[in-house]
């Protein structure tokens, strides 16, 4: 194998922004390192070589290796679970060891990888948590739990934790036409991303929570005023984050003071889009192009839900 250019973690990540699930990206970049590194660019032919790849659980390991590698192991994720489960109307309390022992005992050893897939689709488009189609089911003649009646009991549904309300405060300093961006450091979901000056609820009080307060905690600068640009709404892990975007007006010009990122950097609108970053940082790269580029926001700078009462900036 030649690779005239192997992609940093960076750039891998800057590649899948917006999409979530940062992890993933990073262990597939760590994977694909060992892959070329340790197995002389090959995908290694034995389960525990497989396994031993970073961020290789048993799912991923049984999926790559019997669908590339024709290996007789079961991928049991959450679709193949829940079928699993209603084939043999088996609950939640019996737990997952059990039905991970049930699909192995159902896999098709000739074809383990077609077999996979199969069960994967059939969760994801027939045995759905709610309402399944068992009448175009191929498999409700075999189904226990229909046979009982019961199909969506099975597995039993685990209770959800609650949505947390968490108000954040993000502060865009922007100097000549360049905007200030920090990295995080390593470590948590965004690891090593690129993200604009921004606290929240779950670090400060909400009264304590201001632009003039994320301004000098994160970067060490002042600001003469700040101009509300606009609100955002996402979500992330059972947090509701509704997103108040300022800009700071007339900065102090002194240097950047970041006691809690690893890395800063001016950007350019056109450039903002190549950085790493989450779906929400996104969403505040957008509310700004306009105002980088030194065009006027239209419609005024709201994004998802609907907009409540706001100034444009
Ligand atoms: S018959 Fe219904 S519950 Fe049973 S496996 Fe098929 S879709 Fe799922």
């Amino acid at each position: 194998m030649t690779t005239k250019h192997i992609p940093t973690e960076e750039e891998v990540l800057a590649a899948w922004s917006g999409l979530g699930y940062y992890r993933r990206a990073r262990s597939l970049k760590r994977a694909a390192d060992a892959i070329v590194d340790e197995h002389r660019g090959r995908l290694p032919k034995e389960m525990e070589q497989l396994r031993a790849l970073p961020g290789f659980g048993d799912y991923t390991a049984a999926a790559v290796g019997s669908i590339a590698l024709r290996l007789p192991f079961a991928a049991v994720d959450g679709n193949v679970r829940r079928v699993t489960a209603r084939l043999f109307a088996v609950s939640s309390r019996e737990g997952h060891p059990r039905l991970a022992d049930l699909a192995s005992a159902l896999l098709d050893r000739r074809r383990p990888g077609d077999w996979n897939q199969a069960m994967m689709e059939l969760g994801a488009t027939l045995c759905t948590p709610r309402e399944p189609r068992c009448p175009v089911c191929p498999l409700r003649r075999y189904c226990a739990a229909r046979e009982l009646g019961k199909v969506e009991s099975f597995p039993e549904p685990r209770p959800q934790p609650r949505t947390k309300h968490v108000d954040e405060v993000v502060v865009a300093v922007i100097r000549r036409g360049v905007l200030l961006l920090l990295q995080r450091g390593d470590g948590g979901s965004f690891s090593r991303m690129w993200e604009l000056p921004r606290m929240d609820t779950r670090e400060v009080g909400k009264r304590d929570l201001t632009p003039e307060r994320v301004l000098a905690e994160l970067t060490g600068l002042e600001a003469a005023s700040f101009a509300p640009i606009g609100r955002t709404e996402s979500t992330f892990t059972h947090h509701r984050i509704r997103t108040r975007l300022y800009r700071a007006e007339s900065p102090t010009p002194g240097r950047i003071r970041r006691p809690r990122h690893v890395a800063h950097r001016w950007v350019k609108a056109r450039d903002m889009n190549t950085l790493a970053a989450s779906k929400a940082q996104k969403k505040l790269f957008a509310l700004l192009r306009d105002t980088l580029t030194g065009r006027q926001a239209s419609p005024p700078a709201v994004v998802s839900p609907a907009p409540d009462s706001l100034r444009p900036g």
